[in-house]
């Protein structure tokens, strides 16, 4: 077991040790991930588990971040905890993917390839988090009025009553 994770790996080699990688990769590494965080600080803390069941090599992973995504309605931070488990079955063809069992997503590689580890770790973090993160609480004032308003009444209002005269108001602060 080791602090200090490797950038490259070669599965199916660890898979035969029966090897154990812990440690933490940064956000700021992941690049697909970071362009979706309001802030890339921080780190992705990082668990596998190589073995051998029977024909199939397996890696036992676990990965665990507090991130802060972005608010799709106010784009404000969301702080968002991901703890996800996962199983990777080794497989060098379509055909041995759809034998996995069903508990195994199936990892694509060759005998003695390495594949950089940082992006087995992002696709795990990307597939655990929300398509559309917004906070519980309605969050943006807008939002709100709308869907108490339909669209066509918002037309017909006259200056006095427009929405958006009202969101000015709210937004004033200090206004009581
Ligand atoms: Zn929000």
């Amino acid at each position: 077991m080791v602090d200090r994770l490797p950038e490259f790996i070669d599965p199916l080699h660890l898979a035969e040790k029966r090897a154990e990688l812990k440690g933490k990769l940064f956000l700021s590494s992941l690049n697909r991930l970071s362009d979706i965080l309001y802030s890339d600080s921080g780190v992705v803390n990082v668990s596998l588990s190589f073995s051998r069941e029977e024909r199939l090599a397996t890696v036992a992973g676990q990965i665990y971040a507090t991130l802060d995504l972005i608010c799709q309605n106010c784009a404000q931070p969301l702080g968002w905890t991901v703890h996800s488990r996962f199983k990777l079955g080794l497989v060098n063809t379509i055909a041995q993917a759809d034998r996995l069992p069903a508990d195994c997503e199936p990892l694509l590689c060759e005998a003695g390839q390495k594949l950089p580890l940082k992006d087995i770790v992002e696709d795990e973090l990307l597939l655990a988090l929300p398509a559309f993160p917004k906070h519980e609480h309605p969050c943006f004032a807008l939002e709100y009025l709308t869907d108490k308003t339909p669209a066509d009444e918002i037309d017909k209002t006259d200056s006095t009553e427009n929405p958006f005269a009202l969101l000015a108001k709210l937004k004033k602060p200090g206004d009581s």
